[in-house]
């Protein structure tokens, strides 16, 4: 008699679970991500206790068919990856397939979502089973609410902190998401109250003064270089604006936000004679890149990439921020609009 036997997809997606739902905001990541994905121009999040009791993101994106709101829970189901080529090309945010699985494995869901064509599905679901399936309005895009987070893993439940510091996880998070794509309207709203609402008019000073306050925003420089490999922008403070913490260093690649190491260091670098020790700007860098020189298959939360020519790119970096503070770069005077 054979010992090993195939787990069935129920457990194996509360097993994968474990690694992409860590906390609420992990859920508000996978789903606005797919919002994102979806090339929504309008994004709303409403979280009621930080998330634990209730997660809901309305869209206008391209919304799903019937079949593919089904086949959408299922694991490794995406409509963004087909092919191993494809992999070493990835444009979207999404690409593994098994965030809605694994989300619908410890939540309880419910979601509404049409094309705009033939007529709109609902669905809910409980732990990873389907529960109903029926027509939904016809409005083009998605709503999907995800209640009673983690209701079936009391372990990991109790991993998760106080209202305040999981708030703060999303509050952190949407920020990014915003000020990575100002041609988005987000809103977020907790408990009934709304924190931030970006216009979505594609002004990136605009998004960083919502989040930043325009004093702030009005001390930061605008800076753009680019050279065979890599395109740089964003905005950056003088130095007379510091802050106490490397939170305020925001790292962008092909529109997705990351953490990495070197490139922060690479920011301190070009700070280092301009700063007291313990201090660092506010700087938000976008860096466009041809997706074959990163791999962002490292871990399935996503926020960390590998980097070929990580050196080269930390160089240009510091170099072309110095070359900023120094004054050397054609500043043009920026504009905050209200
Ligand atoms: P991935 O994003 O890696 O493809 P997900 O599990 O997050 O995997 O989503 C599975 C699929 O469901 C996506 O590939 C997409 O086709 C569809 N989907 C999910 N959310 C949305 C949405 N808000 N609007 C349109 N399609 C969506
Ligand atoms: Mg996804």
């Amino acid at each position: 008699m054979t010992k090993i036997k195939v787990m069935d997809e129920l457990l194996s997606n509360k097993i994968a679970a474990g690694e992409v739902v860590e906390r609420p905001s992990s859920v508000v990541k996978e789903l606005v991500e797919n919002a994102i994905d979806a090339a929504s121009t309008s994004i709303q999040i409403e979280l009621v206790e930080a998330g634990l009791q209730k997660i809901e993101v309305t869209d206008n994106g391209d919304g799903m068919d019937r079949e593919d709101a089904e086949l959408a829970f299922s694991r490794h189901a995406t409509s963004k990856l087909l092919t191993e080529h494809e992999l070493f090309r990835i444009r979207s945010l999404g690409f593994r397939g098994e965030a809605l699985a694994s989300i619908a494995a410890v939540s309880k869901i419910w979601m509404q979502t049409s094309t705009g064509e033939g007529s709109g599905t609902q669905l809910t679901m409980e732990g990873g089973r389907s529960k109903n399936v029926q027509d939904g309005p016809l409005r083009k895009g998605t709503i999907i609410r995800v209640e009673q987070l983690l209701y079936n893993t009391p372990a990991r439940l109790k991993h998760v902190k106080s209202i305040q510091t999981e708030l703060g996880h999303s509050i952190d998070l949407i920020n990014k998401l915003a000020l990575s794509y100002p041609s988005i309207a987000f809103t977020l709203i907790h408990n009934g109250q709304t924190l931030l609402q970006t216009s979505g008019r594609g002004n990136l000073q605009q998004v960083a003064a919502s989040i930043y306050g325009t004093g702030t925003v009005k001390q930061m420089i605008a800076f753009e270089a680019e050279n065979e490999d890599f395109k740089i922008t964003g905005l950056t403070s003088q130095p007379t604006v510091t802050r106490a913490s490397k939170n305020y260093l925001t790292i962008f690649v092909n529109g997705r936000w990351i953490k990495h190491f070197g490139l922060n260091r690479a920011i301190e670098e070009a700070y280092h004679t301009f700063l007291p020790i313990g201090r660092y700007p506010i700087t938000l860098l976008s860096i466009t890149l041809d997706p074959l020189l990163s791999d962002v298959n490292v871990h399935p939360a996503k926020h960390q990439i590998r980097i070929s020519k990580e050196k080269e790119l930390e160089l240009f970096v510091t170099k072309t921020l110095r070359e900023v503070l120094r004054g050397k770069q054609d500043i043009p005077k920026m504009t905050v609009p209200k």
